[in-house]
């Protein structure tokens, strides 16, 4: 019998599944569903990378998770589905931990989707489409908000009206199961530095960073959505609340435009005019490719600080995410001018995508983490059915 736990990453047109076995952190397999609804295409690999599977014409979310187990069981006919773990990108302010979900606590989180209307409710089709498919099977969902429910009030609120407080208008941060995996692998790996002042950088095509001290998120760059903090792919980062009101009031932009124009046309694209993507623009030699990195590089420099002073300090900076994991060039830069705050870049081991890439005599440990969600999911889904956390 193969036993395993089923993660699952709902987007609005894409899926992206994980395959976990009893225990263990590495899957049996991975998937990722594409352009859904619109001549989708869904392709398994196992653990080696090699294709397993394969469908085409995927409609709907539904259609693609039965897809996903009718070719995971063609690989694995005696397999046993225990539970499914769904990343949920907002839990609220109640949920601080992953929750297992039954048609109350859905409705609850179809609440939230005002919050993150771009996401939520695929997240939550997501979930409808597996508790549809799998009717026994217990439903995991894990939040992006989660894991920086510790922020102290100053860190949680904005400076408006109380009311809007609390109706649910506070910085709730994102990227949390990217930074409890590294907040988790620090204790385990480095116990000395995860008992500190830690900054973590998240930069993928979505980026933020997070303060964590003890072990808990302190303060994230990212707020009410994830368009604050950090420049990104397409997303614009911090901006003047004042520019919404402008495009609003003289340009007579609504609601659907400016956030098109905020999440899908700023941020790297915006700035190059070329591309969201990094590796891209590191080889593009257009001045306009440079000024996005300039930007890039600057934003990152200024949060690390914002980051540092929540602290009171820093001891390790983190670096991981698509970028953080593989930019030899991102880091450097960035680090570049943080001298002040005892950061100082070994360059060889930084060329060598080494896991410490600080001097040895440097003050601040710079280390290079992979992160990974996937797993946190899966330990999540497995922690719900009662099977122990893999010791490794
Ligand atoms: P997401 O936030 O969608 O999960 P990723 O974490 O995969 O995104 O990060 C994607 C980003 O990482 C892209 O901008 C990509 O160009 C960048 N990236 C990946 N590898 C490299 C590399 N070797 N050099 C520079 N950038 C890279």
């Amino acid at each position: 019998m193969t036993r395993a736990v089923l993660t699952l990453n709902a987007g609005s047109s894409s899926l992206k599944v994980a395959l976990y076995p009893e225990a263990g952190t590495e899957p049996l397999a991975s998937g990722m569903a594409d352009r859904i609804g619109a001549e989708g295409v869904l392709t398994l690999k196992d653990a080696s990378g090699a294709a397993i599977g394969a469908a085409g014409d995927i409609g709907s979310h539904a259609a693609a998770i039965t897809a996903v187990i009718e070719g995971f069981r063609a690989h694995w006919p005696d397999l046993e589905l225990l539970a499914i773990g769904h990343r949920v990108v907002h839990g609220g302010v109640a949920h601080t931990a992953p929750v297992s979900v039954d048609a109350e606590t859905l409705e609850d989180l179809a609440r939230l989707s005002p919050f993150a209307p771009l996401h939520q409710p695929h997240n939550l089709a997501g979930i409808r489409a597996a508790m549809a498919a799998f009717p026994g099977v217990p439903q995991v969902a894990c939040f992006d908000t989660a894991f920086h429910r510790s922020h102290p009030w100053v860190n949680d609120t904005f400076a408006l009206p109380r009311a809007l407080y609390d109706e649910g208008v506070r910085r709730y941060g994102f990227h949390g199961l990217s930074y409890d995996y590294i907040a988790g692998e620090l204790a385990r790996s480095a116990p000395h530095l995860a008992t500190g002042r830690v900054v973590v950088a998240h930069l993928g095509n979505g980026a933020s960073m997070c303060a964590i001290q003890d072990g808990r998120s302190v303060a994230s760059t990212m707020g009410f959505s994830a368009l604050d903090g950090l420049p990104m792919g397409t997303r614009s980062g911090q901006l003047d609340p004042g520019v919404v009101l402008y495009l609003m009031d003289q340009k007579g932009m609504g609601a659907g435009e400016i956030s098109d124009l905020l999440y899908k046309q700023s941020g790297l694209l915006g700035l190059s005019g070329l591309s969201n993507d990094m590796r891209t623009l590191e080889g593009a030699g257009t001045p306009e490719a440079a000024e996005a990195i300039d930007y890039f590089v600057f934003r990152c420099q200024r949060e690390v600080g914002a980051m540092a002073a929540a602290l009171g300090g820093i001891d390790a900076l983190v670096f991981c995410g698509g970028i953080g994991e593989n930019s030899r060039l991102i880091r450097a830069r960035i680090c570049e001018r943080l001298g002040w705050m005892g950061i100082e870049v070994d360059h060889a081991a930084n060329a060598a995508n080494a896991r410490v890439i600080s001097s040895d005599l440097a003050r601040t440990t710079v280390l290079v983490m992979p992160t990974n969600e996937e797993l946190v999911i899966a330990r999540a889904a497995r922690a719900a059915v009662g099977l122990m956390e893999d010791a490794a």
